[in-house]
């Protein structure tokens, strides 16, 4: 039958097999005895440790003042715990620190007076410690900078934590809101609904308050409200359910948001007014020509009467001047068609279809064959132009009075005329109207000094006197320009002077 062990030996076994670090030191400081935690802490083998100042376990630095503690401590005999507080450190074989919390406890023995020492390593505690004091840090960080208010609520409704940023935004300090209702916060009807949805939520679970940014009113400690963004989640602490507000002031959004509405709806409305007076102008234009023509063939005609039956009773003077009235009522008659066919273009409902561009440049060509050849020009098209949706007939106009005046203001031996496109890809050099495809009359007559470039699409507006280069009432080119814009595009000139002029133009919104 086996022995049983003596009380001594199992002390001895439980002070072997305890879990901490267990050291018993004589009155001296040197080591008795050692568990087998501590050589697994510490790193060093038993025979290493035994009679060795218990100094050898504590970081070199720390030696000297903990020899006059540990006498001082004898001295008193009190037995006592030295907590983690002190950050107390040890030091393995391998030098390497770690913290550690350490209960005295001074005995009487046989040997005389024992100190016996339980050593804990608190690395992992301290650790988890730090990284909850890094996370509460951060938290706090956020929540003390963080532009947004955040307010937290037990299922009451009561404020338990408020932020600066909440603190600002309704302007009460936070002692003046916690363990306060958050209805205070909103006015009506948000206040009664507010606590319906607690009430409610404390009744059937239903969280319904919870959601991501909703528009509601909030109410300052003034009394003034003003529109907010609120998000609300929920979470659970210590049990009970508890709800986090996330609050953001949008008076200046929403102010934003409403001049950018005013402005885009008198944007709407000046558009409107401009598109009416257009129209109105346009009819005016067209209404006046009309009625001023038929006057004016009066004039004509009785100028013609007078040419004709009173012959024998004028003088050359008189039939001179007669003669000059025709020819002025004549003029009369094509500014008046000019401004005709102007105003008529504004009137027209355009006719868009696909358009094979180079059928309408083929039509124009057969048009001009004649003038062109009597005139000695060159028109080129040095490839098919493409496809595009417009009114064929218009564009084909517009294709024409470029030509015509490609034609006309040429005062060259040998003269050119080019037809051509850039694609919507920019090519070399090429200049492109915001990736659209670009048209272009080119020719190498007598150019526009720069500062006509604009001029020349104002109704009317010739830079030569009124015979010269074949004359003309000056409104090709106002009717160029409002077909091209009336298509959605845009139409401008490159020009040198004296050397030749490039009139570009886009379609439509091509992208
Ligand atoms: P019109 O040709 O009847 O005078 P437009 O409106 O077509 O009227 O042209 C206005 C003016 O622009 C012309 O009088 C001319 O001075 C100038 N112009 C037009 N096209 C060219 C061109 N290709 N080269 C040089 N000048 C031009």
């Amino acid at each position: 039958m086996l022995e049983s062990p003596s009380l001594d030996a199992l002390m001895s076994y439980a002070f072997e097999c305890a879990p901490n670090g267990a050291v018993i030191v004589d009155a001296d400081g040197i080591i008795l005895r050692i568990n087998a935690e501590i050589e697994h802490c510490f790193g060093y083998a038993r025979q290493e440790l035994l009679g060795q100042s218990i100094e050898i376990l504590l970081p070199e630095r720390y030696r000297l003042a903990h020899m006059a503690q540990r006498l001082s401590f004898i001295s008193e005999g009190q037995a006592r715990m030295m907590g983690a507080r002190r950050n107390l450190s040890a030091r393995r074989k391998d030098g390497v620190e770690f913290p550690v919390e350490v209960g005295l406890n001074p005995m009487t023995t046989q040997q005389g007076v024992v100190i016996l020492a339980s050593i804990i390593d608190i690395s992992a505690r301290a650790a988890e410690e730090a990284a909850l004091r890094e996370s509460e840090e951060r938290l706090r960080a956020v929540m003390e900078n963080v532009v947004d208010g955040v307010l937290t609520i037990d299922e009451q409704g009561i404020m338990q934590s408020v932020n600066p940023a909440a603190e600002r935004i309704f302007g009460y300090r936070a002692a003046e809101l916690l363990g306060r209702n958050i209805a205070i916060l909103m006015p009506e009807p948000y206040h009664s609904q507010h606590n319906g949805y607690l009430a409610n939520y404390r009744r059937t679970g239903d969280a319904k308050i919870i959601g991501i940014g909703r528009e509601v009113t909030g109410r300052r400690k003034d009394g003034s409200t003003f529109p907010m963004d609120l998000a609300v989640s929920s979470f659970h602490l210590a049990g009970a359910r508890a709800f986090a507000g996330l609050v953001r002031d949008i008076t200046a959004r929403k102010a934003a948001e409403a001049q950018i509405k005013f402005y885009a709806e008198a944007l709407q409305a000046q558009n409107t007014e401009l598109q009416r007076s257009n129209q109105e102008l346009d009819d005016f234009a067209y209404i006046a020509s009309h009625d001023l023509k038929e006057p004016l063939r009066g004039i004509h005609n009785y100028s013609s009467f007078l040419i004709e039956d009173y012959a024998d009773k004028l003088d050359d003077d008189g039939r001179n001047k007669l003669e000059t009235i025709k020819r002025l009522t004549q003029r009369l008659e094509d500014l008046i068609d000019s401004l005709l066919k102007f105003s008529r273009v504004g009137r027209l409902d355009l006719a868009v279809q696909e358009t094979d561009l180079s059928d309408v440049i083929a039509a124009v060509q057969d048009s001009l064959a004649i003038n062109l050849r009597e005139r000695g020009v060159e028109l080129r098209v040095p490839r098919p132009l493409p496809s595009v949706r417009c009114d064929s007939v218009r564009i084909g106009e517009v294709f024409r009075n470029l030509i015509v005046n490609a034609m006309k203001y040429n005062d060259k031996p040998v003269k050119w005329i080019e037809v051509g496109y850039v694609g919507a890809q920019p090519l070399d050099g090429e200049q492109t109207d915001r990736g659209k495809t670009t048209f272009y009359v080119r020719d190498n007559g007598i150019g526009i000094p720069q500062k006509h470039l604009d001029a020349v699409f104002r109704i009317f507006k010739r830079l030569h006197s009124r015979d010269k280069f074949g004359g003309g009432t000056g409104v090709g080119l106002p009717i160029v320009k409002k077909i091209v814009e009336r298509h959605g595009g845009r139409i401008w000139i490159d020009s040198q002077f004296g050397e030749g002029s490039s009139f570009n133009f886009t379609l439509g919104s091509e992208t």
